[in-house]
């Protein structure tokens, strides 16, 4: 139901579309030549504004859409829409311009300059184009990684002034959309709702959520030598409504940190008292946590994630855990162990002094029958497991492990290779729950 309402969603908004598109320009179609160009470039461009529409709702953190994939894979889901848009944003003129110049008797180049002169808006969306062009470009993986998060985030926060310039563009000279008015009460009423959800999940949540729970940081708590847990109190903290294997986005409202908001998954179950994020340094946000004082204020966006205790259909559980991302099985361990739930963890790390919670996966192994096995790779004394946690490492500690719901999360390399072994053991894809540390 969580995943079948978007989708349903999504489908029936499409065909209504196209319909709405047949019923007006389907006569232009069957006449052929540049009338079916044009019929093209009017469907090319309703679909380029429907597929911005998706855009801002994959990423615009929707709960009603989260909830049954996650954001982590909305987010990819956005990265690939992005170029779907592209295309459809670049068919659209160029199959306009084709028909109006074969319908005038103009050259190309005339055509377009005729447009320009005639139609600001056309200008316009042309300035949208090229915005998305840039942003698009820019999202591409090698040019990517030149620029940092928050370079490439702010060049992707123009799409807002691209969007603006598409809609009235559309509303303007849209061919389905002028004197029309069942289509353009339609659209306008689609373009409404998408922006609103945007707006109430996006920007007024966090902010209702602020003034509801009042969460500021408590204290920080040193893990290990480069995690560092903030622990955040607030106000009838047993009502925020987070589940075990959830992530926040926070936003630390202190000098030097708030302009910038992160993701951080829950490291231990929801209390009611506090919500613990364990934070590794690895860039200059993280590298400066330790310095937060308590009693700063804290805005919270979520909680994200698909990745609970809800995916669980066994009484057996397999968690698997890389470096940090410990953070949401530790939460979800204690979780099920609770619940009674047999459950084993296999975390695999460089060194011994790189074990976050160590003293707590100890303390739920001796109260709550957690199994723990740790898997060092860089520890050459080390009594226990030595290496990476692979395929057969996984049959030989977890011979069950077929019947296990597995919960996983570490860098991506580590999880392509457990992924794939656990598929090669028989665990079916549906039971193997992932989340990538990555948006
Ligand atoms: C769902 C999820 C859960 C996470 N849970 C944890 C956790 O529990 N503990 C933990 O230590 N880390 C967690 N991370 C990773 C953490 O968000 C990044 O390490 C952190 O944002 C890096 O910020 P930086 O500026 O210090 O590093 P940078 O060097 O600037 O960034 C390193 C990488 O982190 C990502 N990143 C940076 N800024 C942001 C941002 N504002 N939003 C999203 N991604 C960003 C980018 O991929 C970037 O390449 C999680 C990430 C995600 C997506």
């Amino acid at each position: 139901m969580r995943k079948a309402f978007p989708i349903a969603l999504y489908l029936a908004n499409l065909a209504a579309i196209i319909a709405l598109w047949a019923r007006h320009s389907g006569a232009l179609l069957g006449a052929g030549g540049a009338a079916a160009l044009l019929a093209g470039a009017r469907l090319a461009g309703l679909l380029a504004g429907y597929t911005l529409l998706t855009q801002i709702i994959l990423i615009g953190r929707v709960l009603w859409v989260e909830r049954g994939f996650g954001l982590d894979r909305l987010s990819r889901v956005h990265h690939w829409n992005g170029f779907a848009l592209l295309t459809l944003a670049l068919v659209h003129p160029v199959l306009t311009n084709a028909a109006h110049a074969a319908l005038n008797g103009l050259a190309i180049f005339d055509q377009v300059l005729f447009f320009f002169r005639t139609y600001p808006t056309v200008l316009l969306a042309e300035i949208g184009l090229i915005l998305f062009i840039l942003i698009i470009l820019l999202s591409l993986g090698f040019l990517r990684r030149r620029l940092t998060y928050e370079q490439w985030y702010a060049l992707h926060i123009t799409a807002y002034a691209a969007l603006a310039l598409a809609f009235f563009h559309q509303i303007l000279v849209g061919g389905d959309l002028i004197g029309q008015g069942a289509f353009r009460t339609y659209w306008l009423i689609l373009w409404a709702f998408a922006v609103a959800n945007v707006i109430l999940f996006r920007f007024a949540r966090p902010l209702y959520q602020y003034a509801r729970f009042r969460t500021r940081v408590e204290r920080i708590v040193p893990e290990t030598l480069d995690v560092h847990s903030v622990y955040i109190t607030g106000h009838r903290l047993e009502r925020f409504p987070i589940e075990a294997g959830q992530f926040l986005i926070v936003r630390f409202l202190q000098r030097g940190f708030w302009c910038e908001a992160h993701p951080f998954s829950l490291s231990c179950a929801p209390n009611g008292q506090y919500l613990r994020l364990s934070i590794k340094a690895v860039g200059d946000f993280t590298r400066k946590v330790r310095s937060l004082q308590p009693g700063t204020p804290v805005i919270i966006d979520g909680p994200h994630g698909a990745m609970t205790p809800r995916l669980c259909r066994r009484d057996r559980v397999l968690l698997i855990a890389g470096g940090i991302g410990i953070t949401p099985l530790r939460s979800l361990a204690e979780h099920f162990t609770r619940q009674g739930k047999r459950v084993t963890l296999l975390y695999g790390n460089r060194t011994l002094d790189a074990i976050a919670f160590y003293g707590e996966l100890d303390a739920l192994a001796r109260e709550h029958g957690l199994i723990v096995h740790h898997v060092l790779s860089e520890e050459p004394h080390w009594a226990g497991e030595k290496g990476f946690i692979d395929r057969e490492r996984i049959a030989r500690l977890v011979p069950d492990v077929a019947s296990c719901d597995v919960y996983l999360c570490g860098p991506p390399p580590m999880m392509a290779l457990v992924r794939r072994a656990l598929r090669e053991l028989g665990v079916p894809r549906a039971r193997v729950h992932w989340e990538r540390f990555a948006l």
